[in-house]
C-alpha cells in the first residue's frame, strides 16, 4: 500500500535526515529507485511531475506505483511535484492514488500563494486518509533565470515570510530556495548554498523543510555520457558536501529528477553503441536501470535514509 509521507518526514525531521523523492517517467525508473529502496532498507517517496503526467497519463503512472506499494514492504508515497496548474492538482488529490501533492504557488505574489495554497490545504484535509500538501514560497530558478547576487533577496526565500506562510496555510511541508536551481546547466562557477537562511528558516518553521534542484551531476556519469556521444558540456551541479550539509541543517526532502535522467541517458548511449545490432528494448534498457539503481543508493547513503524503512 502506498503510505502518506507524514511519517516519513516527521521521522527523518526528528532524527536529522532527508528523505529522497525520486522522479518517474516510465516503469523502469520506478523500479531501480524500488529496488534501490529494498537494497538499502530506505524509505522512499515516488515522484510525477505534470511533465510526466503528460508523457505518460496520470492513471498509467498511479497504477504502477500502486503496484510497486503492493509487493514491496518498504514505505512509498506517491507526490505530484510542482503542481501549477489547480485543476491538475485537484485531479491528483482526487485520483486515489496519491498520497501527496505539491501546489507550486512561488511565482505568485505572498498573498496570492497564501490564498491558493490554502484552497489546497482545506481540498487534501478533507480527503480520508488526509492528503498531504507541499508548498513553495521563494523561486528556484532554472537554467533559464540564473540569478545574479544583487537580486538574491528577491528569490530567496524569507525566514520571517516563511514562518508566516505555513502558519496562514496549514501546508505540511515546504520547499525553500536557498541557491540551488533545477536543471543540469546550472551554475557556471561552483554554486554556494546561503546556509545562515536555511538555519534562520529552520528556526522559524516547524513542518519538514524541502530541497529542490539540489542534483549533484555526477561526472562519472557525464563521462561515460559524453564517451558514447552525448554533448554535456559544462553540466554542474551541487556538491555532496554541500547537500550533506544542508541535510545536516535541517532539510527533510531531497528532490531528485536530473541525476536519474543523466543516468537513463548515460546508460542507453553506451549500451547502444557497444551493441549496434541488438535491438531488444529490455536489453537496451537494462544499464540505463543498473545506473539508475546504483545513483539512487548514493543518493540514499548521503541523505541519511538508508536503514530507515
Ligand atoms: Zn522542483
Amino acid at each position: 500500500m502506498l503510505i502518506s509521507p507524514k511519517s516519513m518526514l516527521e521521522k527523518a525531521n526528528k532524527e536529522g535526515y532527508a528523505v529522497p523523492a525520486f522522479n518517474i517517467n516510465n516503469l523502469e525508473i520506478l523500479q531501480a529507485v524500488i529496488e534501490a529502496a529494498l537494497e538499502e532498507n530506505s524509505p522512499v517517496i515516488i515522484q510525477t511531475s505534470e511533465g510526466a503526467i503528460e508523457y505518460a497519463g496520470m492513471e498509467y503512472l498511479g497504477a504502477i506505483v500502486r503496484v510497486a506499494g503492493e509487493l514491496n514492504d518498504i514505505p512509498i508515497a506517491l507526490h505530484l511535484d510542482h503542481g501549477r496548474d489547480y485543476n491538475l492538482v485537484k485531479k491528483a488529490i482526487d485520483s486515489g492514488f496519491y498520497t501527496s501533492v505539491m501546489f507550486d504557488g512561488s511565482s505568485l505574489p505572498f498573498e496570492d500563494n497564501v490564498l491558493k495554497t490554502k484552497d489546497v490545504v482545506v481540498m487534501a484535509r478533507k480527503k480520508r486518509p488526509a492528503i498531504q500538501v507541499e508548498a513553495e514560497l521563494g523561486a528556484i530558478p532554472g537554467k533559464e533565470d540564473l540569478i545574479h547576487v544583487s537580486r538574491r533577496d528577491a528569490f530567496y526565500t524569507n525566514p520571517e515570510q516563511a514562518e508566516e506562510f505555513v502558519e496562514k496555510t496549514g501546508c505540511d511541508s515546504l520547499a525553500i530556495s536557498i541557491g540551488t536551481a533545477h536543471g543540469a546547466f546550472k551554475f557556471t562557477d561552483d554554486p554556494s548554498l546561503d546556509f545562515e537562511r536555511l538555519k534562520e528558516i529552520k528556526k522559524r518553521v516547524k513542518v519538514p523543510l524541502v530541497l529542490h534542484g539540489a542534483s549533484e551531476v555526477n561526472q562519472e556519469i557525464v563521462k561515460i555520457a559524453n564517451s558514447f556521444g552525448a554533448k554535456l558540456g559544462g553540466v554542474k551541479g551541487v556538491s555532496n558536501r554541500l547537500l550533506s550539509h544542508a541535510v545536516k541543517l535541517g532539510i527533510n526532502k531531497v528532490n531528485i529528477d536530473t541525476d536519474l535522467r543523466i543516468a537513463f541517458d548515460a546508460g542507453v548511449r553506451k549500451f547502444l553503441k557497444t551493441y549496434p545490432k541488438v535491438f531488444d528494448p529490455r536489453k537496451i534498457l537494462g544499464p540505463a536501470k543498473d545506473l539508475i539503481r546504483q545513483e539512487a543508493r548514493d543518493k540514499m547513503r548521503l541523505l541519511g535514509s538508508s536503514g530507515k524503512a
